[in-house]
């Protein structure tokens, strides 16, 4: 089958792919849209089973990139890269610097970051080979502390900005006394807590391990749920911060919150999901606009230019974005995530 005739080619503008039989590379580069800018986008390291699941993987996460830096207000489009492999048996310095070589041959019109399977230092192995790897130094920090290159702290205070927004428009209340439901205390979920916590959110909480939970317990006054209690929760605010499709058909009927506002990806198992929340009477926070901290963080570190304070103003827009999105739904009567959807495309799309 031809890329062009792939289920989720959707006008993508570039795909590569790159094979080196000396160092056992096989990736793909997806570029979607540059319209609004080079594409920004992740790499991911993953053992495929094949390059038709690699390529399905790269073009829908790249179309993905596009709609989140459009909603997030930067000036990049989206893009991807994907390498075909066990990131624990087969990856190598060697690999990375290739991999560097690929996405360098773009000449600019993509840049890589992290994604699942690869870390800082495969970044910097890549760097070698080219200027377009973002994630490696960082300079700025939202809240003026020594930046160490994890985007993580940002996206979890754009979670934070946007769940406090979407508690304001939906309950009309300040986070004083609002009850939250968090899913996951990982990397996000955890930091997420505390500002909730310093917010006077009363807290409960899940994982699958316990460190997550037992820190939150001790240190911020949390409830600690079964992981299996935790999406069905009798409180205002739902926050998934696991893995993504957290809201499915068998969840959905279970759901008490008023609000759904997390981190996760992907949150809605199918698109139709979004529309059944409306007649729920449930606000959905779409997760691409919340989650985009991370993004906004790492399009600062590569700004000539920048500094702290900008960065957190940026991330604090996360929040006039949901309430621009919130009164077009409602006026049109349509889910928060199609509206986002079009909001996404008419930003990119009307770029000339
Ligand atoms: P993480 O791996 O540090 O944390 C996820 C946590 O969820 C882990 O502690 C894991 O044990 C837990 N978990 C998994 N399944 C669970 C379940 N069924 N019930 C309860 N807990 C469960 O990841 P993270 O960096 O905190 O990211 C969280 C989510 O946010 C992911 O979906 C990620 O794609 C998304 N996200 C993260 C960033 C970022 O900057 N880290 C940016 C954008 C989106």
């Amino acid at each position: 089958m031809s890329v062009f005739d792939h289920a989720e080619f959707d006008n993508h503008e570039h795909v590569a792919f790159y094979h080196d039989e000396e160092s056992g590379l096989s990736a793909i580069i997806a570029v979607h849209n540059t319209n609004l800018g080079p594409a920004l986008g992740g790499c991911r390291m993953w053992p495929y089973i094949n390059s038709t699941e690699a390529l399905t993987d790269v073009l829908r996460l790249s179309k993905g990139m596009t709609y989140k830096a459009a909603m997030a207000n930067i000036a990049l489009g989206g893009g991807k890269s994907v390498i075909i492999g066990d990131p624990r048996k087969q990856k190598t310095p060697a690999m990375m610097e290739s991999m560097g070589k690929f996405v360098d041959s773009l000449g600019g019109k993509y840049f890589t970051a992290e994604d699942s399977g690869i870390a800082v230092s495969d970044l910097a192995a890549m760097a070698k080979q080219s200027d377009y790897i973002a994630g490696v130094s960082a300079k700025y920090h939202y809240a003026g502390e020594t930046p160490d290159g994890n985007p993580a702290p940002s996206t979890a205070y754009g979670v934070f900005v946007g769940l406090k927004a979407s508690v304001e428009y939906k309950l009309n209340r300040s986070l004083e006394g609002v009850s939250v439901a968090i899913q996951g205390m990982g990397h996000v979920g955890y930091r997420l807590a505390k500002h909730l916590r310093d917010a006077g959110a009363t807290l409960y909480v899940a994982d699958i391990f316990p460190e997550g939970v037992d820190k939150a317990v001790t240190e911020l006054g949390a409830t600690a749920v079964p992981p299996e209690d935790i999406l069905g929760l009798d409180v205002d605010v739902l926050a998934p911060c696991a893995l993504g499709a957290a809201i499915n058909d068998q969840t959905l009927p279970t759901i008490k919150a008023k609000v759904i506002a997390g981190a996760a990806n992907n949150q809605l198992a199918r698109e139709e999901i979004g529309d059944l929340l409306v007649t729920r009477d449930i606000l959905y926070a779409p997760d691409y606009v919340l989650n985009a901290g991370g993004i906004i963080d790492i399009f600062h570190q590569r700004m000539e230019s920048s500094s702290n304070h900008a960065l957190r103003e940026h991330i604090e827009g996360i929040g006039d974005t949901l309430n621009e999105i919130y009164q077009r739904a409602d006026a049109e009567g349509r889910a928060t995530s199609r509206v986002a959807n079009s909001i996404a495309e008419e930003r990119f799309s009307n770029k000339g």
